[in-house]
């Protein structure tokens, strides 16, 4: 007691030898409970049969409607490698505030187990009021088990959803689809599974922005993925002995990301030209030449790079430089010591089955 308030309610009372009021009361007195979640969670699925990760329709549905329910945040959670951050950008444009990219280059694949680590850690840190996902083959694998890992409710297959004041009513057919039952659920956060086609995909923002997160994650370590703030900016270029340096013949992100497999299985560097980076396929600070890094590597590897002279600017100090390039008369191959005059994408296909077949000599 302090004076003549009680030090655990702080009202004036008769406390006197200990807090008369019980938990229950205490609770509500201070708004113990109040439901603290905030926020609209969507798995995001993407389509990889095209050249470039995309969004799937049902994903861009999923977003436009969780940013019609009211001013919380939409937060997105996608998993691929590091190509499928472009699908980011179409999730902005459909309504979508932050994006948590989990990467890691078989996300391109379904991974029950590891997708449900990732959703229900993203999850866990974001405490989002509702979690959406599409009823898919996947979404049906995935929902139920991320409820059941987070120990909360999900209303499967639902056709409708509608917002009231923070609760999410989730209406579904029921008894062989007689009837349309409208369900709310006691847990947090609000979980649904929405089959696809049931709300229209409304025309791109194009001029809307948001927050990418990196969450780099190992499928096999499981649960902890580890936050990078921007993993692009990872190694130093100046002092690399062997760098993959991609030009705009690079032609796609899937050649991109055959060439970042090749680099990794190898231990090189990847770099770029400048029109690699104004695609933004690749981050400035990977950027070798005049305005970007100047490299002496062992062995400078140059894959669809006209070797401009600005180019050349930054690697022509490289003491072995082999060119890819299709064009017999490209400036690369007046300075390179092997020269390849062919198709990028045959060259990295046929690397990657080499280095399939044989564990990858010292370079
Ligand atoms: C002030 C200034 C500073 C600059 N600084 C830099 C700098 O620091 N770094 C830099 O790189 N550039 C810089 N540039 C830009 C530079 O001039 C070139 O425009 C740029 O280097 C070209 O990049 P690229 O070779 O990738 O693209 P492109 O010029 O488009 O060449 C692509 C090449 O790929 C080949 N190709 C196409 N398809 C295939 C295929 N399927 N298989 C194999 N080959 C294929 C083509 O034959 C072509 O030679 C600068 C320019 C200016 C004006």
């Amino acid at each position: 007691m302090k004076g003549d308030s009680c030090s655990t309610c702080s009202t004036k009372s008769s406390c006197a030898g200990g807090c008369e009021r019980s938990e229950a009361e205490l609770a509500e007195m201070y708004d113990l409970y109040a439901d603290t979640s905030e926020g609209h969670l969507i798995w995001v699925e993407l389509d990889y049969s095209q050249s470039n990760p995309m969004l799937k329709d049902v994903s861009k549905e999923l977003i436009a409607k969780a940013r019609s329910f009211d001013d919380q945040r939409v937060i997105g959670v996608l998993f691929g490698p590091e190509s499928a951050r472009y699908a980011a950008r179409e999730a902005f444009n459909y309504g979508a505030d932050t994006i948590y990219h989990v990467r890691h280059p078989t996300f391109t694949d379904f991974d029950l187990e590891s997708f449900t680590a990732g959703l229900t850690t993203v999850a866990e840190r974001v405490k989002p009021n509702t979690m959406i996902l599409a009823a898919s083959d996947e979404g049906r694998e995935l929902g139920p088990r991320a409820a059941a890992r987070m120990g909360v409710g999900i209303t499967a297959d639902c056709t409708g959803l509608e917002m009231e004041k923070g609760v999410l009513r989730m209406t579904r057919p029921t008894f062989g689809g007689k009837l349309m039952a409208t369900i709310i659920s006691n847990t947090r956060p609000q979980m649904a599974t929405v089959r696809p086609g049931s709300f229209l995909i409304p025309e791109k923002d194009e001029g809307r922005q948001g927050t990418v997160i990196n969450w780099p994650m190992n499928p096999a370590a499981g649960i902890e993925p580890e936050e990078s703030a921007e993993s692009e900016n990872e190694g130093c270029l100046q002092d690399a002995e062997l760098i993959i340096s991609v030009g705009s013949g690079i032609g796609n992100l899937r050649n991109l990301e055959l060439a970042k497999e090749i680099a990794e299985r190898l231990g090189a560097d990847m770099a770029c030209s400048r029109s690699v980076v104004e695609k933004g396929w690749m981050d400035q600070s990977h950027q070798v030449g005049q305005t970007g890094n100047v490299v002496r590597p062992r062995i400078y590897l140059a894959l669809g790079i006209s070797g401009a002279l600005q180019h050349q600017a930054g690697m022509s100090g490289s003491q072995k430089i082999i060119a890819i390039n299709n064009d017999p008369d490209a400036a690369i191959h007046q300075i390179a010591n092997i020269s390849i005059a062919g198709e990028v994408g045959e060259f990295l296909q046929r690397l990657l089955k080499k280095l399939d077949e044989e564990e990858p000599a010292e370079v």
